[in-house]
């Protein structure tokens, strides 16, 4: 290996700059003459596994050598007309040239990573390092420079999401698992940079025409993406471990923004929800402890819902956590129900105050009667149970009137309000038709 191969720099950001800029050159090159010559290429990209860890045990020094060591170890399985540069910190590239079976950019991969596997030694310490790889072919996964970066970087993302050696890019199949792996990726810097926020839906006291509290419902708008559907980020962070921190964040910006808007009020409350997952988990009940304390909040106005089927998954441990929710004051909301499968003996061990019925029941109750039937008997067997019950989905007058009328307590929807920023919660109650509780009326007035 002579030319093709720079020589090798310690990684580091710098490094990373000057390398990205000779693989573009080269690969629009390389590009041109397999257009010219009717040739595939590929494009390889590799990362360390836990190459910090190595950083952190041995330091720096060693592991600029073991980065060394693997950029001759990559370099010795190639061939002379293929290109390898080292991008910065654990990451190299490898351009290979003049494909000439489709098996090349597999069998050249499996080399390398078995090159790479082998223990490296130095100053009498034997380490063991192992990589992840990516893969896409010009002309079959991209047509052009920049799209065949993209599919590298979306195959080397999968391999990394799928705990797998190596992926190779197909656009069919894998599109789905890319936008996880990058919404995976975003989701934890928007966690922590702002680009999640709470947009607040109002509920009425059905029986009084008075607020009562909201439901807190995640946002995120991606910088690239747009707006993410919460069902898909929040199985996202599930997923990803992040479900913790995403639930811990929404419970103390709720409590912060909600209170702030209606001054501590007794009569209104915040509803927050949890994650299928979270109900297992032993962070839970201290984390609402934690923030319930931070905001002194009275824990009876932060209201917690589950889904009867994240019920369902562990009923005895998340009998357990309920009840400790209970005793510490936390109201908590059946969310859903209608839609899983909770028994009624199950039903009335829990100790939940409350049950939402499903919007999907709601939606046309005008049009169907057993719809307006099925309502009817929630409504009943709330109350037969001392539960209050909520509805959710009211789009329309006619079924807001008609909720009253069946004796449903509380509702929410978008003809009385549709979720908002917690900025715009001031505007809505002063222009709203709805009455405010007196804690929100002299919060309005103090403020105007
Ligand atoms: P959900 O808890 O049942 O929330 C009610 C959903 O119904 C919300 O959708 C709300 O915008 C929508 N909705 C309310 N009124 C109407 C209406 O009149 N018509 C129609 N068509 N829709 C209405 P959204 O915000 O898209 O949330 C979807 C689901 O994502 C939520 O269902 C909840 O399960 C989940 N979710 C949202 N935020 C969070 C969160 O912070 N944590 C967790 N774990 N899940 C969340
Ligand atoms: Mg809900
Ligand atoms: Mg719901």
């Amino acid at each position: 290996m002579t030319s093709p191969v720079p020589p090798f720099e310690p990684g580091g950001l710098f490094v990373n700059d000057r390398q990205r800029g000779p693989l573009l050159e080269r690969l629009s090159q390389e590009l041109s003459l397999a257009r010219q010559r009717k040739e595939s290429l590929a494009l390889l990209k590799f990362n360390l596994v836990r190459f910090r860890q190595i950083n952190a045990d041995f330091g720096h020094a060693v592991g600029d050598r073991v980065l060394a060591e693997v950029y001759q170890r990559i370099a010795k399985a190639l061939r002379e007309t293929d290109v390898l540069y080292h991008l910065g910190n654990d990451e190299y590239a490898v351009i290979l040239t003049r494909l000439r079976i489709p098996q090349a950019p597999e069998l050249a991969i499996r080399k390398i990573l078995h090159g790479i596997g082998e223990n490296i030694e130095i100053d009498q310490q034997v380490l063991s390092v192992s990589a992840t790889a990516g893969a896409a072919v010009f002309p079959e996964h991209a047509s052009d420079r920049d799209s065949l970066l993209k599919a590298v970087d979306a195959a080397l993302l999968i391999a990394r999401e799928r705990q797998t050696s190596y992926t190779l890019y197909d656009a069919g199949t894998r599109s789905e698992d890319i936008r996880q792996a990058e919404l995976k990726g975003s989701l934890r810097s928007a966690l922590d940079g702002g680009e999640l926020m709470l947009h607040y839906q109002p509920q009425l006291n059905l029986q009084q025409g008075v607020l009562c509290g909201c439901e807190a419902l995640a946002r995120w708008k991606h910088a690239e993406m747009g707006w993410v559907s919460p069902e898909l980020f929040v199985g996202v962070a599930e997923r990803a471990g992040m479900i913790d921190s995403l639930t811990y964040w929404s419970i103390n910006v709720a409590l912060r923004e909600w209170f702030q808007f209606c001054i501590a009020s007794e009569s209104a409350s915040v509803s927050v929800n949890l994650s299928a997952q979270l109900l297992h988990s032993p962070e839970l009940v201290p984390m609402v402890e934690h923030a319930v304390n931070i905001w002194g909040a009275k824990p009876g106005s932060l209201v917690l819902e589950v889904t009867e089927s994240a019920m369902m998954i562990n009923p005895q441990t998340a009998l357990r956590t309920l009840h400790q929710l209970h005793e510490m004051g936390i109201t908590l909301s059946i969310d859903d129900f209608g839609t899983g499968y909770s028994s009624l003996t199950y039903l009335k061990k829990l100790p939940v105050s409350e049950l939402k019925i499903d919007k999907s029941f709601i939606f046309h109750m005008a049009e169907q009667q057993q719809d307006r039937r099925i309502v009817q008997s929630v409504i009943d067997l709330a109350h037969t149970l001392d539960m209050v019950v909520v509805a959710e989905g009211i789009e329309n007058e006619q079924i807001l009137n008609m909720l009253v009328a069946m004796g449903c307590d509380y509702g929410q929807g978008f003809y009385i309000a549709r979720p908002m920023p917690a900025a715009d919660l001031r505007p809505w109650a002063q222009s709203s038709p709805w009455r405010m509780p007196k804690e929100v009326m002299s919060g309005l007035l103090s403020n105007a």
